[in-house]
């Protein structure tokens, strides 16, 4: 039993900044003035409208979004946008690109082919156990879109650069590393992130998408299914997840207001990884699982010599007050996510307990 908070480097829900957490906390019983919760108010009131337009706003600003882009919340998670990108934007006689660089984007093609869409894997790096990001990818250039996962939040590889298809639309599966870093968002057709990683609690997706492609959705697809439906009513055709959003909407003020916006993020979390990159690169107790060139400022993951020292390393950090520090069920090892409200002085400790463990057991 912890009787304080620790420093938590869970993958997702993960971490969020503690004044998020505190304001949350100050403003829940009356919100805004309300006299009622922000879980109790109308998402039609003026309360809520102030809600969600202000974290559209914000996002467009952090993310350099002109007006091509509709900014969406959608419910159904980042799983849900596996199947409604084929849906909505891929034709029997057409095809799409997808590169297979791990776990989620395996899952997003699996999705588009249970619906029998053409799907076409550009490139992967499936032959050395998705360690990097593939360079080498032939691209069709008749492709509808090309998908990638910016992040991959279980093997710990990210895209150091997007790679270019042209007038071909990318769409990316940034769950876990959007906001983290700045990028021109002008090739991409669309984006989307379960909010669970780097922006806020479960229970919502966020969807960029550029209002060309809104064109594509067939009209016999379902309203809920359809992003234009969103579009069309600003997220509101039916109850959102009110209190996801609102979370979201202070995360992304503290992102503007407390932190400085997203080139200074984006320094300090060059800087964190930096920190325990060196860590695993400086002798051979721990050995870094990603490539370098490929390696993931969100999610670092790593082996230590023997599944026992793995264990005995979870086991004892948590003891130390860091949590979360254990790989994803299907690839074992450990793995630090140190996403946005992850702090230097988190990081900083867990490289020090790291130093401390390997001179032990070394
Ligand atoms: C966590 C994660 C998902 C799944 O998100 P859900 O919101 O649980 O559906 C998909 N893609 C990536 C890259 C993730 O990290």
């Amino acid at each position: 039993m912890k009787s304080q908070r620790i420093h938590n480097f869970n993958a997702g829900p993960a971490a969020l900044p503690l004044e998020v957490l505190k304001e949350v906390q100050e403003n829940f019983l009356n919100f805004s003035g309300s006299g009622m919760s922000i879980t109790e108010i109308s998402h039609r009131s003026k309360w809520f409208e102030e809600v969600i337009h202000d974290a559209v706003t914000r996002t467009r600003r952090l993310l350099n979004l002109d007006d091509r882009f509709h900014v969406l919340f959608i419910q159904g998670g980042a799983s849900l946008q596996f199947c409604l990108i084929p849906m909505n934007f891929l034709k029997d006689n057409e095809s799409a690109d997808y590169i297979n660089t791990g776990t989620w984007s395996a899952k997003a093609i699996k999705e588009a082919k249970i619906l029998g869409k053409a799907v076409r894997v550009a490139a992967s790096s499936e032959d050395e156990n998705f360690s990097y990001i593939p360079d080498h990818i032939s691209f069709d250039k008749n492709a509808v879109y090309c998908h990638i996962t910016s992040n991959n939040t279980i093997k710990g590889t990210q895209w150091a650069q997007f790679p270019d298809t042209g007038t071909v639309p990318l769409i990316a599966d940034m769950s876990s590393d959007i906001f983290s870093r700045r990028f021109d968002a002008a090739p991409f057709g669309l984006i989307y992130a379960g909010a669970q990683k780097n922006v806020g609690p479960a229970g919502v997706c966020m969807v960029i998408v550029r209002k060309d492609m809104l064109e594509k959705v067939p009209g016999n697809l379902p309203s809920m299914l359809k992003y234009s439906t969103y579009a069309e009513s600003n997220s509101l055709y039916n109850t959102p997840p009110c209190f996801a959003i609102y979370v979201i909407q202070l995360v992304l003020k503290w992102l503007e207001e407390t932190v400085g916006g997203l080139e200074k993020m984006e320094t300090a979390n060059r800087e964190k990884a930096k920190l325990l990159y060196d860590v695993l690169d400086g002798g051979e107790f721990y050995r870094g699982t990603s490539k370098p060139g490929s390696r993931s400022l969100m999610n670092v993951t790593f082996r230590l010599p023997s599944e026992e020292l793995e264990a005995l390393f979870v086991k004892e950090a948590l003891e130390n007050d860091l949590g979360g520090l254990k790989g994803h069920r299907s690839v074992g090892g450990c793995r630090a996510s140190i996403y946005n409200a992850t702090s230097m002085d988190a990081v900083g400790g867990l490289v020090d307990f790291m130093r401390a463990f390997e001179k032990k057991h070394g």
